[in-house]
């Protein structure tokens, strides 16, 4: 068989692998009985996450801006999952606490969703889950050089991700002065107070 064929082959393989990996991926997080669209899960604060998040995917300049979901769970913890129609950010409830307890803590919520954006504008949602999943195998596989070789990759995405997260950052402290973002609204931080201390 031709060279050409085989990387076809493998091509339509690497396709229905990742196709299967997204759904699969997509079904458990909408089957986890701890998540829930923030909408359900924090009424309260749903629109100015919301906002906020929409503020940010148009400073990253993201087309669609992704749905927020949040999971209660026991860490503080921020993901993204690429779906074939919209991206989908999910936060733990834990962070939006430890957020809400910290000093400047909207700031840092404000890197934290800025950073998943980033994720989203630069497409690393898929290539992210396999490295992640090649890393389980090979670390239980013991292949320790081919482990550390992922590593290293999976820190150099996240090292480029800070990058473009930060210059997401800038637009929007931009933005904020000019009267049209919402981090620097202290009724925000009020109303996470308010909500995690109820
Ligand atoms: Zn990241």
């Amino acid at each position: 068989m031709m060279l050409l064929q085989w990387l076809l082959i493998i091509l339509a393989l690497t396709s229905v692998l990742i196709s299967i990996h997204l759904i699969w991926t997509v079904y458990r997080l909408r089957s986890h009985p701890c998540i829930e669209p923030v909408e359900i899960a924090l009424p309260e604060l749903s629109d100015e996450l919301n906002q906020m998040l929409n503020n940010i995917a148009h400073a990253a300049d993201i087309s669609i801006t992704p749905s927020l979901f949040i999971r209660r769970a026991a860490l503080p913890n921020a993901f993204v999952v690429a779906t074939f129609f919209r991206p989908e950010l999910y936060l733990t409830d834990e962070l939006l606490e430890h957020c809400n307890e910290i000093e400047h803590g909207l700031e840092k919520l404000t890197h934290i969703l800025c950073h998943e954006c980033a994720h989203i504008k630069r497409n690393d949602s898929i290539r992210l889950g396999l490295l992640t999943y090649a890393l389980q195998w090979t670390a239980a596989l013991h292949v320790n050089t081919l482990q550390h070789h992922i590593q290293s990759k999976i820190s150099h995405i996240e090292l480029q991700t800070d990058i473009a997260a930060e210059k997401i950052f800038k637009t929007l402290t931009f933005t904020a002065n000019s009267q049209t973002g919402v981090w620097q609204d202290a009724a925000f931080k009020c109303s996470i107070i308010e909500t995690i201390n109820q």
